[in-house]
C-alpha cells in the first residue's frame, strides 16, 4: 500500500545540523545541511 504524501514527509528525518545538533528549518537552499548560525561562522 503507497503511504501518503503526508505520511512520507512525516516519516522523514529532520534535518538536523552537524555543527551543533540544532534541528534546521527546511529552506529552498535545501543542499545547506548547517544551521543560520553555523554558516554565518563559516562565512569569511
Ligand atoms: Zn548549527
Amino acid at each position: 500500500m503507497l503511504m501518503s504524501p503526508v505520511e512520507f514527509f512525516r516519516n522523514l528525518p529532520k534535518k538536523e545540523c552537524p555543527e551543533c545538533g540544532q534541528y534546521v528549518e527546511e529552506q529552498a537552499e535545501s543542499y545547506l545541511m548547517e544551521c543560520e548560525r553555523c554558516l554565518s561562522k563559516k562565512v569569511e
